[in-house]
């Protein structure tokens, strides 16, 4: 059985984690797409899709299971979104989601969805995560060893906190 499972992994967490290890409990394959893969340097979205390919093969090293990493773009089209990540990536039987917003669009194209329990979300959060960056505050017992690494190799913290005063004076993101 091959499985799907989108995000964004800004960054990714323990959260992300539980699920991909409670999917390889049920699938042999997995495919795991990058989502937004085109942005990057923003608050909402300040790794780049080759840093979160990199956080994310490396925290499932011991996964038991085959892994397929795909970077996927976003598209301005909800209505043919599923066509394109299915262009993208190969086969699938299977798709895991707790988005409600991925579940409606897979559901409605008659994929079968499955979703999980949600771990400790109010900190397993990318946006919690985020936060506790900008404010100096510990985050590192939130995300596996191999992402802290890739962040600190990219000095991913600091580009945050620069990229937030940014976004603030243009604009561009919110907390
Ligand atoms: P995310 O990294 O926030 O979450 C990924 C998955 O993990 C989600 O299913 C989420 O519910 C789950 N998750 C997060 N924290 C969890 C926790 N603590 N416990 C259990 N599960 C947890 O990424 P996301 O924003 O959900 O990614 C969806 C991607 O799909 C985005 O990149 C979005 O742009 C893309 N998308 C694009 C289009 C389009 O281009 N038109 C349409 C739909 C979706």
């Amino acid at each position: 059985m091959r499985a799907f499972y989108i995000g964004r992994f800004q960054p990714y967490h323990f959260g992300h984690q539980e699920v991909l290890e409670e999917i390889a409990r049920e699938c042999e394959e997995i495919i795991i797409g990058v989502g937004s893969a085109q942005l990057s340097h923003t608050f909402s979205d300040p790794f780049t899709a080759g840093e979160r390919i990199l956080m994310v093969t490396r925290s499932l090293r011991d996964l038991d299971a085959l892994l397929y990493v795909i970077p996927i773009e976003d598209i301005r089209r909800n209505a043919v979104w599923v066509s394109h990540v299915m262009a993208m990536t190969p086969l699938f039987d299977v798709v895991y989601s707790n988005n409600p917003y991925v579940i409606r669009l897979f559901n409605e194209t008659r994929f079968e969805v499955k979703s999980s329990p949600l771990y400790q979300r109010e900190v397993y959060s990318g946006s919690e995560i985020r936060k506790r960056m900008l404010r100096n505050e510990p985050w590192q017992h939130l995300v596996p060893q191999a992402a802290i690494e890739v962040i600190e190799q990219i000095d991913g913290v600091n580009r945050l906190k620069e990229v937030s005063r940014e976004d603030k004076t243009s604009d561009l993101g919110t907390l």
